[in-house]
């Protein structure tokens, strides 16, 4: 099974003016009842030994920054039942902790955010996960003022090293611009995908964890099919009830864009198989 849990946390030590999150502070009420919840749903996880499961955090900004999701991956990283753990994360935060962690079983889904880093400090980061041995994939929101920092950080990453591109809106970039992005990205998708009726593996085989164990099919999808803290989960096939669905980590489930082969064990990193 994946899971993809996102917590109560919503914070960010970035400002990219596009994200709602930019700069949000918390109280040490809220982030405490963060941590209670993530320490909740890894002992969850501890209980949960019948099947393989793979686990990405999908933050509401960043929580690699917070020493309790470092402590979260180590852990989850030694359980023998979980096979993969990854998060998103804006690669600020250090990375010695990750010597504490089965680094085999550990993966990053990296975003540059060129207007609150620099280049060299993110490749910086980069590195240092090549040197302990860490998997990760880079991405970027792609905004026109950032067309020269693509190119550059697709000079100076490895070969190796998937970098992807969000579009930041549909009708932003010109035929061109788009050829461009998919010459540096075969994915590169700036339409949504019309996903009302299709099969997609989530409430299969994949499911949305929050802070109170609600379990929903994906992040778009508001319908409860369960929670895991009253042992209830319906996972069955389904269909798609959005009409559109425009986000890689819920159409990268659909059943006909055929994406879990293309990613293989990188799925969860966003992580081409050619390159894990
Ligand atoms: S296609 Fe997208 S919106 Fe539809 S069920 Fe799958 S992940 Fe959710």
């Amino acid at each position: 099974m994946k899971i993809l849990y996102r917590g109560p946390l919503s914070s960010c030590n970035y400002a990219c003016h596009y994200c709602p999150f930019a700069k949000a502070k918390e109280s040490r009420e809220s982030l405490k009842r963060d941590q209670q919840a993530l320490l909740r749903f890894i002992d969850w996880v501890r209980g949960q030994t019948v099947e393989p499961i793979g686990i990405l955090f999908t933050p509401w900004g960043e929580a690699l920054i917070r020493r309790w999701y470092q402590k979260a991956i180590i852990d989850l990283s030694l359980m023998a039942h979980v096979k993969k753990v990854a998060i998103q994360t804006n690669l600020s935060c250090r990375l010695d902790w990750l010597e504490r962690c089965d680094k085999s079983k550990v993966a990053l889904w990296t975003t540059f955010h060129p207007s609150q880093v620099n280049r060299v400090r993110f490749l910086g980061q980069c590195q240092a996960l090549d040197q302990q041995g860490i998997a990760y994939s880079v991405g970027m929101v792609c905004l026109k003022e950032h067309f020269n920092d693509i190119a550059l950080l697709r000079r100076e990453l490895r070969p190796e090293v998937y970098l992807w591109i969000n579009a930041y809106q549909t009708d932003y970039y010109t035929q061109t611009e788009r050829d461009y992005f998919k010459s540096i990205d075969p994915l590169f998708n700036a339409i949504p995908h019309q996903s009302k009726g299709r099969r997609c593996q989530t409430g299969e085989t994949v499911v949305t964890i929050d802070g109170d164990g609600d379990v929903r099919r994906c992040h778009f999808v508001k319908e409860l099919i369960g929670n895991i803290y009253s042992g209830d989960m319906t996972l069955k096939p389904r269909l798609c009830p959005n009409q559109i669905c425009d986000c890689h980590i819920g159409y990268v489930h659909l059943n006909d864009l055929g994406l879990d082969e293309v990613f293989g064990e990188g799925i969860l990193e966003r992580q081409l198989k050619m390159t894990n």
